[in-house]
């Protein structure tokens, strides 16, 4: 394999007009995530840098609307010279298109090399010291996403979603600036529609604005039955982790579903009906989540299913909704984005420092909770006594500290945990309780309809626990 990889490196130099023969690379990347080749996909991804380096390189230069025909008459001609025809035998047969074979055999290999281990290793697949590539983002996403997207909302196969789904786990911020866009969206949008309806939706039912980026770019009619499948599956995990991934901002489903609310709402509760792939419990829950968003954001008849979830399934109004809405999930997600938000905190300051600027524009952390930043004593000591909308960082900072005490660091905890802490009387006192809801809620960084949901929320929450003697006895 080492020899073929070397072949192949050589042979996706020209990433316009690479010399590759579109079957034998999809044999190869068959080869390459077997399961029994595990040790040598290993030692590759150590020695052979360069093979994925290329894969990359050649994946990513059509684009996201560059035209395909120049690339498919080389790659037709490139196959109809092989000399190892017989080997074809073993490629896709749902792959007929030669475009369509290289790209995803492409993406499997990236695939492949993004993988290995559990979902925190992904997130750390960018640190890994033990020479295994990607060594950088670069090397990863040579140029933006948007042509990954393509494949990912085009191909009649899984493995481009699932790479897209790992390039999300490792590079998120980056993945959802080009994700957000026209026509990324919008492939990656109808693909899961039609994946949850079994491909059965009739391009009508689609905005005649968006209908132009339904077709496809490569000839396909629906995906054979085992691949749809597959695909479906794939389908329900990006739709899992952009509502409930790793470093998601509350933002990142809405903007990548606007103007798909209502076709995508409807798609996930038919499929939730009637699952059509196997779906544990903790997905289903995600994805009425995004089924709630989906239809408060499109102002549609609530769901029963969404109707349920929004319901408190506790006596103590603990663990209410998994609908994007809970309080303590707001506040969680709001903490996550203030930790990374490079803005002095010093009520109306706004001086900025990008990462790593030093100097009079550099910000230091508070010492005591190290999530807010300052350009100055001066805003530091005007925040901590007074603070933003009268909540004065004094309690804010108490409380943050008495979470990290608790071992529920935002960025490091799960939701749950989380949850458990803040609703926790023995924990916060009824003033850190409070103000921490009030300093999140009122920011105008949160979304009007979040703040307005979780607004509610607190009210009824806070209203229950009052009568039930939780917060204030
Ligand atoms: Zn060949
Ligand atoms: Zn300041
Ligand atoms: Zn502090």
């Amino acid at each position: 394999m080492a020899t073929a990889a070397v072949t192949l490196t050589t042979q996706l130099q020209n990433t316009e007009r690479p010399a590759v023969c579109a079957k034998c690379l999809y044999v190869f990347a068959q080869a390459l995530s077997d399961k029994e080749n595990e040790a040598i996909a290993v030692a590759l991804l150590k020695s052979h840098h360069a093979f994925f380096t290329a894969c990359a390189k050649v994946a990513s230069a059509p684009g996201a609307t560059g035209d395909l025909s120049p690339l498919r008459s080389t790659l037709n001609a490139n196959a109809a010279a092989c000399p190892n025809k017989r080997y074809h035998a073993f490629a896709s047969l749902a792959l007929g298109d030669s475009v369509a074979c290289v790209m995803d055999a492409l993406c499997q290999c990236l695939f492949a090399a993004v993988c290995r281990g559990s979902q925190k290793k992904h997130n750390k697949i960018l640190l890994s010291k033990n020479g295994m590539w990607p060594s950088s983002l670069e090397e990863l996403i040579p140029t933006d996403v948007k042509a990954y997207a393509r494949w990912a909302g085009t191909l009649p196969r899984w493995h481009a979603i699932a790479f897209l789904s790992r390039l999300l786990i490792v590079a998120r911020r980056k993945v959802m600036e080009d994700l957000s866009l026209s026509p990324a969206r919008d492939r990656i949008c109808s693909t899961m529609v039609r994946s949850m309806r079994l491909w059965r939706v009739p391009e009508s039912e689609f905005r005649p604005e968006i209908r132009p980026y339904l077709s496809h770019d490569v000839p396909l009619g629906r995906p054979p039955i085992q691949d749809a499948a597959q695909i479906l599956g794939q389908v329900v995990g990006l739709l899992v982790i952009f509502e409930d991934g790793p470093n998601r901002l509350l933002d990142d489903f809405r903007f990548f579903s606007d103007g798909y609310e209502r076709i995508l709402h409807d798609a996930i509760v038919a499929f939730l009906e009637k699952p059509t792939c196997p779906l544990d419990a903790k997905h289903r829950d995600t994805l009425v989540g995004a089924a709630s968003m989906l239809s408060s954001r499109g102002n549609l008849p609530v769901h029963p299913l969404v109707e349920q979830s929004r319901q408190p399934t506790s006596p103590t109004g603990h663990n209410l909704a998994r609908d994007g809405l809970n309080l303590a999930h707001t506040i969680l997600v709001y903490l996550e984005q203030r930790r990374d938000d490079r803005t002095c905190a010093g009520p109306g300051c706004t001086s900025y420092a990008r990462e790593g600027e030093t100097g009079t524009r550099a910000l230091s952390l508070c010492g005591k909770c190290k999530f807010l930043r300052y350009c100055s004593p001066e805003c530091q000591k005007r925040d901590w006594t007074v603070g933003r909308d009268d909540v004065p960082h004094k309690v804010i900072c108490s409380a943050l500290c008495k979470f990290e005490r608790a071992g529920v660091s935002p960025r490091a905890t799960s939701m749950d945990a989380f949850s458990r802490v803040y609703f926790d009387n023995t924990t916060l006192t009824d003033e850190e309780f409070t103000w921490l809801a009030k300093w999140t809620l009122l920011d105008d960084r949160l979304p009007y309809e979040f703040k307005l949901g979780a607004l509610n929320l607190f009210m009824r929450q806070s209203r229950d626990a009052a009568r039930q003697g939780i917060f204030w006895p």
